[in-house]
């Protein structure tokens, strides 16, 4: 059984359709996913389709933009929540406008200095998609400022850029409590990811925790090899669930779909405690 955790469609920041994503997840000889889209359950409807059609199980989920009070991002993974809690819902909704508001000042601001207007923004954008520095990295592209995604994000767009700017986003505490009451479990995704920005501390683990955190993402591309050992001993003294993902976003990211796998084992114990959604098989 090959099952990875954390993919994205273009419901967000990833390329390729839900059902795409999907047809990826087969081709790489996978037998689970799960799409988990930025502040999105959008895709939750085709991507079920598509893996009904294509015999693989699918698991609903979601990745949610979190802040502490010191400005640290965290993403928090949610699965198999019921995607219309009224709490739940109303948090990411107000992250998803907050989103769109903010993209639009940094493109003012961007375009002070570069031939990038908010129409070239939005081309990239699928109808009703959760607006994120992807979609003006793409735009930069298409423009010829930079060479790729990944080059914006080390340049233009890094969070240390005089173009970027922050938008709402819940505390970790709060998203972890209401992913619970929504019937979800919570996974901390790519907790020690010191390439993206500052990591949090042990205070904010201790919050999330107590608010009903039931995993972390330990195998990412993203975290230092001592960061997973201590993500292991943290799961084992709190007895959180362990998880191993691609965080594939199609052509947007080098990560490739199942290049981290999560166990069986920990799947199942996934679909024991999630009473808000199932996974469609
Ligand atoms: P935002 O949430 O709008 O601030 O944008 C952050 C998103 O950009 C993350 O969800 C990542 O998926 C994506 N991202 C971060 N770094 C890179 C990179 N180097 N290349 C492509 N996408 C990236
Ligand atoms: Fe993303
Ligand atoms: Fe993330
Ligand atoms: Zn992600």
């Amino acid at each position: 059984m090959r099952i990875d955790l954390h993919t994205h469609s273009n419901v967000s920041d990833g390329t390729q359709s839900p059902a795409e994503v999907i047809v990826s997840a087969v081709a790489a000889g996978l037998d689970a996913v799960a799409l988990t889209d930025h502040d999105s359950t959008d895709g939750w409807e085709s991507a079920a389709a598509a893996a009904q059609d294509n015999g693989i199980a699918f698991v609903p989920g979601m990745e949610i933009s979190c802040r502490t009070k010191e400005g640290i991002s965290v993403h928090l993974l949610s699965y198999l929540h019921d995607p219309a809690h009224p709490g739940l819902l109303e948090e990411i909704t107000k992250s998803k406008d907050a989103r769109l508001t903010r993209a639009e000042h940094m493109v003012s601001l961007l375009s002070e200095d570069y031939p990038l207007t908010w129409d070239d923004v939005i081309h990239h954008v699928a109808p009703g998609a959760t607006v994120g520095r992807p979609h003006i990295a793409d735009a930069l592209v298409a423009a010829g400022v930079v060479a790729d995604r990944t080059e914006a994000f080390t340049s233009i767009l890094t969070s240390h850029s005089r173009y970027f700017v922050q938008h709402y986003a819940p505390h970790p505490a709060l998203a972890v409590e209401l992913v619970r009451a929504a019937g979800g479990v919570p996974v901390f995704a790519h907790p020690v990811a010191s390439s993206r920005g500052r990591i949090v501390g042990e205070g904010v683990y201790q919050e999330m925790i107590d608010a009903g955190l039931l995993g972390v993402e330990v195998d990412h591309r993203d975290n230092p090899e001592e960061g997973r050992t201590f993500l292991r001993e943290l799961a084992a003294t709190h007895g959180l669930l362990v998880t191993g993902s691609s965080d594939y976003h199609g052509a947007g990211k080098p990560n490739l779909i199942g290049e981290n796998t999560t166990r069986p084992e920990v799947l199942a114990r996934i679909e024991e405690l999630a009473t808000g959604s199932r996974v469609i098989r």
